[in-house]
């Protein structure tokens, strides 16, 4: 049985759309599968999981927070697409991004790198726009050799294109998921570059606003960190994910169904679903 229970389709910065994303899941052998794209669940409205029925797909999503100053994301899992409560919490978080984009523009013309938003917005096609979309402007207009660059000098924390502000706090985010039934899960816990001591804050304020999982487990990595978070999920009593974090076919580090595997010792998020 293979859980993946984080990947991204073109319904955000992913480049499969969400129906190829569920047969690359199948041919890679997942057995369930959570398309969580970044606030918003539109790929679902294209993705018919009948066609592959070796597959299981569970409603999922990756919202953005803002904690302490900080960007945050947490994965919704298990969720009902169609909750009123989700549904208004999305309509907030597309705004944030619309306006977010229009802030990063605004920033990256005055240092000189053109008029990026129209070109953007041509490049997201529909989906919720992410700085991944303006790293590949900036690669195609020349600015940046490539994604890495474009990260490092312009979009990456602490960047001018690092922009937090609008993000919703995460008592409101926790609280969007588990109005629609859903499991809250802690992302990516070593993402965020935070100490030890950080780290319980984040998880603690994380438990007191109603979340209930840690991603224990993130694509590929090393036995070290997963001993980590195994430990501070076992200390904290939560459930662990696990995902791949997929976004596109040919990147070696991140292919769908492929990660390290859970503990035997975790209590699986979906053991009672
Ligand atoms: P956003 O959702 O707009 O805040 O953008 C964050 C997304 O950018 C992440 O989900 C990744 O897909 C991508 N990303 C973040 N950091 C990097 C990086 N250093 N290089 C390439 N992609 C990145
Ligand atoms: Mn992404
Ligand atoms: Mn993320
Ligand atoms: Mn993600």
């Amino acid at each position: 049985m293979i859980f993946d229970l984080h990947t991204h389709s073109t319904a955000s910065d992913g480049s499969l759309a969400p129906q190829d994303l569920l047969e690359r899941a199948a041919a890679n052998g997942v057995t369930c599968l959570s398309v969580t794209d970044h606030d918003t669940v539109d790929a679902y409205a294209s993705l018919n999981s009948s066609t592959f029925p070796g597959v299981t797909v569970v409603p999922g999503i990756e919202l953005s927070t803002n904690w302490t100053g900080r960007n945050i994301h947490v994965v919704g899992l298990n969720i009902d697409p169609d909750n009123s409560d989700l549904a208004e919490g999305i309509r907030q978080q597309k705004l944030a991004r619309l306006q977010r984009a229009e802030t990063i523009a605004a920033r990256l013309e005055k240092r000189g790198l053109g008029n990026s938003l129209e070109k953007v917005t041509l490049l997201a096609n529909g989906a919720t726009i992410g700085r991944p979309h303006f790293a590949r402007y900036l690669v195609d207009e020349g600015h940046v050799a490539d994604f890495r660059q474009a990260f490092q000098k312009y979009l990456g924390n602490g960047k001018i294109g690092d922009v937090r502000q609008f993000w919703s706090p995460m008592e409101d985010v926790i609280g969007w998921i588990r109005a629609a039934g859903g499991t809250a899960v802690l992302a990516h816990p070593a993402h965020y570059k935070l100490t030890n001591t950080r780290l319980r804050l984040l998880t603690d304020d994380f438990i007191t606003a109603g979340g209930q999982a840690l991603e224990v487990v993130s694509g590929t990595q090393t036995k070290q960190l997963t001993d980590k978070l195994n430990n501070l999920c076992e200390d904290l009593q939560l459930l662990a994910s696990c995902g791949s974090d997929f976004h596109s076919p040919g990147n070696s580090w991140s292919e769908i169904g492929k990660f390290t595997r859970l503990p035997a010792n975790c209590r699986p998020v979906w053991e009672h679903w």
